[in-house]
């Protein structure tokens, strides 16, 4: 099987050792071996990204303009055929899939024209004659370090603007699904990304991912993933004082309201915590519901559970994938357990299922008179896990939704105008839902969140230059 190598230098190369990448759907199936990277290829990345920038950060903001959106164009005309090869390797269904090719064709659409829009200021002085000028210059060399669970939006929102602000790139991707990155890798060379200013080094985080922690070449670090290796990212990059950015977990509150229209609030819940497998940081998995629509609502859910359809991500009619790897399925079934010993009603699902091929397939599993404390209620799953806390009226849903470690995104379901906007306003989070889903966000207007979920400048639409821009203030005296 041939190699998919690493792209440094403008070169192909092996590294030292490879990986299969495996389907989570039919382990039996192998997508193809991809190269891992040593920490000297990591190195020499960074190296060749350090040797392109001064050229890069003075390019025409045409060029990469041009370059971004050829590669925006590459992506939608493929969406099929990406889409495959992420469902395969993720595990998350055909049209999710799709759909998340399509939105990182679209992203890259959007940081091609904002190649074009970024502004500075021009000021009077506060001294006669003088001029002031503040403009907006790359922050140099960007390491970029993603997640398996969105193998190409996420990798995508951060590569585009690090590129369309003039910055290069080097780019770790979660190990466990390099497809996605490589593919997209592939199409940003063949745009016309000079050499060394898009690199892509697959591999461990331990050695990759820790090769561009500990470098003295890496001038800002964005990270997407877990609080644990986020917590390493900031210590290290605090050691370097670098410019940094973290998203991490989230426990995402769905309130439900006694005045919510039923069918709304169900079909929130149900997307929210359990489509893509429930592995979304922003998934709903605490469900926060009023005492006088709660029985009601758990009735429908359950029934709309019954209904959902988990089985290989590329078969039609297909609802729910699998899990994406036997260790995340171990996790989810360890805290299935964890909520029964806490006392947690399984009011659905939970069980493990076999299909037609070999995959990690577990059904949605829901949990009723579950309360705020339990393990279940404050540890991130990241798995098609939810639980109901079932309360009085809106402010101890509101107290309920806020009592968390994480502030990524809240949502709720009511018809109540007064109780929708009292709760944008005070939701602890980065994001507030009315009447939708706490998953599914737009990417022209900015992603992140509070507390233990975010550090540093939002990611996505204009708020992106906060962080892949370095601010200098100019005085001239004419
Ligand atoms: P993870 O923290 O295990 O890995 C994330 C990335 O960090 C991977 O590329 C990994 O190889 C790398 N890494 C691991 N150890 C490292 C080290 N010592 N040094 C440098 N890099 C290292 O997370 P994951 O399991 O891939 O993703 C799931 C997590 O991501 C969940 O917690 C989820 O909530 C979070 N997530 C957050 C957002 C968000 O925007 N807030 C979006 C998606 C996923």
């Amino acid at each position: 099987m041939t190699v998919h190598q690493n792209f440094i230098a403008g070169r192909r190369v092996d590294g030292g050792e490879a990986a299969d990448n495996v389907n989570p759907s039919d382990t039996n199936d192998v997508i193809g071996a991809y190269a891992r990277a040593s920490r000297e290829d990591a190195q020499q990345a960074i190296a060749a990204a350090r040797a392109a920038f001064p050229a890069w950060s003075r390019s025409g903001i045409q060029q990469r303009h041009d370059i971004l959106l050829k590669v925006s164009a590459e992506i939608l005309a493929r969406r099929d055929e990406l889409g495959r090869l992420l469902a395969r390797e993720e595990g998350k269904t055909l049209p999710e899939a799709v759909g998340e090719v399509v939105r990182a064709g679209q992203i890259f659409d959007f940081f091609a024209g904002e190649t074009l829009r970024l502004a500075g200021e021009k000021l009077a002085s506060t001294r006669p004659g003088i001029e002031v000028d503040v403009t907006r210059e790359p922050v140099g060399i960007v390491g970029i370090i993603t997640p398996w669970n969105f193998p190409i939006a996420i990798p995508a929102w951060k590569i585009a603007p690090a590129l369309a602000y003039g910055n290069c790139v080097v780019f770790k991707p979660a190990d466990l699904v390099p497809g996605s990155a490589w593919a997209l890798s592939d199409i940003i060379v063949r745009a016309g990304a000079p050499a060394g200013v898009f690199n892509l080094v697959m591999g461990r985080g331990s050695v990759v991912g820790d090769a561009i922690l500990t470098s003295r070449d890496i001038d800002a670090v964005t990270f997407t993933g877990s609080v644990a290796t986020g917590r390493k990212v900031a210590a290290a990059c605090v050691e370097h004082m670098r410019k940094f950015q973290l998203e991490m977990g989230g426990k995402n509150p769905l309130v439900v309201l006694d005045d919510a229209d039923l069918a709304t609030a169900v079909e929130c819940a149900a997307n929210g915590a359990f489509f893509s497998t429930g592995q979304r940081c922003t998934a709903s998995s605490r469900i926060v519901v009023t005492e006088g629509i709660h029985d009601r609502f758990v009735a429908a859910l359950t029934e709309r559970l019954k209904g959902l359809v988990v089985d290989d991500a590329l078969k039609d009619g297909t609802h729910i994938g699998p899990v994406v790897d036997q260790s995340q399925l171990d996790q989810d079934i360890s805290y299935i357990d964890i909520g029964k010993a806490e006392g947690a009603r399984l009011a659905w699902g939970g069980e493990r299922l076999n299909r037609a091929a070999p995959g990690y397939y577990l059904q949605p599993a829901l949990f009723t008179e579950t309360t705020a404390d339990m393990r279940i209620n404050r540890e991130e799953i990241f798995g098609p896990v939810a639980g109901v806390i079932r309360v009085r009226d809106y402010d101890e849903a509101l107290s309920v939704a806020n009592d968390t470690a994480f502030g990524l995104s809240s949502g709720i379901c009511t018809t109540s105008l007064r109780h929708a906007a009292h709760f944008r306003r005070n939701a602890e989070a980065g994001m507030v839902m009315v009447n939708l889903p706490t998953a599914g966000v737009d990417y022209h207007v900015p992603f992140g969140g509070r507390k233990g979920s975010s550090y540093g400048p939002r990611e996505q639409g204009r708020y992106a230059a906060e962080f892949y821009t370095t601010v200098k203030t100019a005085y001239t005296l004419p």
